[in-house]
């Protein structure tokens, strides 16, 4: 009976959607920290952030001019003193005066305009205007940026120049986010070798940890790679094991397919809480995700993704990306897409979402994508010119030239 159960399991098709969204649902954000604010770029902000005060904080003169009161502007108005940036201003404007003034000024008490330099007759001490501003010309009121009360960034929001320079604007020299995750990223296979070292018969360079580490890192974590260069369960146990203290999220890729040696999947499942299943997708079908307790009371996501390059990169950004913004607390959880047009027809198979290899070019102001070339899940230079990766919808078993197919883009266009 639950050897049957087991088989069924194995080889039923788990939609690409509802394993998605088991991923999703299954990883929690990592506990909130605190940060200087130049540390805290790249992070997601993880509390609504409320200004205490309004931005700006007083009403400034938005040019270098003078302070003047529009109901008495007419004819020659006495200069009665001057307010620089930053200075606390000790003259007022009474009627019928004016008051020289610099950008970012305090605009003095009495004045409701600015009136700029180049528009004004100055005449040693006192002023004429070419003519009568409108009130509040050249003012910049209090608060006009932000309101005292207002929420100026919403909690998972990911904090950008802009963003970090607001909360400076509001006078915060520390922001609560959601700290960057450590990602260890593990390649396994008995004909793995290092680049750098001298090619041995039947073996190839391990280039997943490599491809898998650039992601991790370009979507905010920081990375450990580590290469077993062996399918021995033990030695893959081991690694693994040493390794879990420093994960927030593990990566392994190759031994999760039905060979022999697919011994990942084994040792991940002895581990913890990680399951096999096939995904309906391609490339990358064999899957393995779960949890592992990594420190006492402390579990992490695993992902036993597969060996084939582009099946391991095109994984990554499926499942991978996701879980990792999870982890950071980001409400945005894939690349970007658009819509593309098809220049040449695309194949697929009916009962999983095909990923394709496109470039991507603008024609009468539309996009168009045409695949890379040869398909194949071990074909990186494919990958290598793609600017995107076309999804071939469930049900589908081709795509035919002029059709609209979306487009997740891997790199800006
Ligand atoms: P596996 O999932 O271990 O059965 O591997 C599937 C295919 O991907 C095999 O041809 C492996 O040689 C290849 N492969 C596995 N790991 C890597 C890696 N780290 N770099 C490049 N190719 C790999
Ligand atoms: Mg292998």
């Amino acid at each position: 009976m639950v050897t049957h159960e087991h088989r069924h399991d194995d080889t039923q098709l788990v939609p690409l959607s509802e394993h998605l969204q088991t991923v999703v649902d299954a990883v929690r954000p990592l506990s909130p920290i605190d940060l200087a604010l130049l540390d805290a770029a790249g992070c997601a902000v993880a509390v609504d952030v409320v200004a205490h005060e309004d931005v700006p904080p007083f009403d400034n003169s938005a040019m270098d001019g003078y302070a003047v009161t529009t109901e008495q502007a007419d004819g020659w108005l006495p200069v009665r003193g001057e307010v620089a940036a930053g200075a606390d201003p000790m003259v007022s404007v009474e009627p019928g005066t004016a008051v020289r003034v610099m950008t970012g000024a305090v605009v003095p008490a009495g004045a409701n305009a600015i009136v700029p330099v180049e528009l004004v007759e100055e005449d040693s001490d006192q002023i004429r205007l070419q003519q009568l501003p409108q009130p509040g010309a050249h003012v910049r009121r209090a608060g006009e940026s932000v309101r005292a009360g207002d929420t100026v960034l919403v909690a998972g929001t990911v904090l950008d120049a802009a963003s970090i320079g607001m909360l400076a604007a509001l006078g915060y020299s520390y922001v609560t986010v959601y700290p960057q995750p450590r990602v260890v990223v593990v390649s396994t296979g008995d004909e793995l070798l290092e680049p750098g070292v001298q090619r041995m018969p039947g073996a190839i360079y391990d280039a997943n940890s490599y491809v898998l580490t650039v992601l991790a890192r370009q979507t905010g974590a920081v990375t450990v790679r580590r290469m077993v260069a062996s399918d021995d369960r033990q030695l893959l146990r081991d690694t693994i094991e040493e390794l879990l203290p420093h994960a927030d999220l593990m990566v392994t890729t190759g031994g999760v397919s039905a060979g022999r040696y697919d011994l990942v999947k084994v040792v991940l499942a002895e581990l913890g809480d990680v399951r096999f299943q096939k995904v309906g997708m391609r490339p990358g079908m064999p899957q393995a995700f779960g949890f592992i307790e990594a420190d006492p009371g402390r579990v992490i996501p695993c992902f036993g993704l597969p060996g084939n390059p582009v099946s391991a990169y095109v994984s990554f950004e499926v499942f991978v990306r996701p879980a990792i913004r999870r982890l950071q607390g980001r409400r945005d959880l894939s690349r970007p897409r658009i819509s593309a047009g098809l220049e040449a027809p695309l194949q697929s198979v009916a009962d999983k979402v095909e990923f394709v290899r496109v470039t991507l070019r603008r024609r009468d102001g539309d996009w168009q994508a045409r695949p890379t070339g040869d398909q194949g899940s071990g074909i990186l230079r494919s990958l290598v010119e793609a600017d995107g990766l076309a999804e071939v919808p469930i049900g589908r078993d081709s795509m035919d030239i002029g059709e609209r197919v979306v487009v997740h883009l891997l790199r800006s266009v």
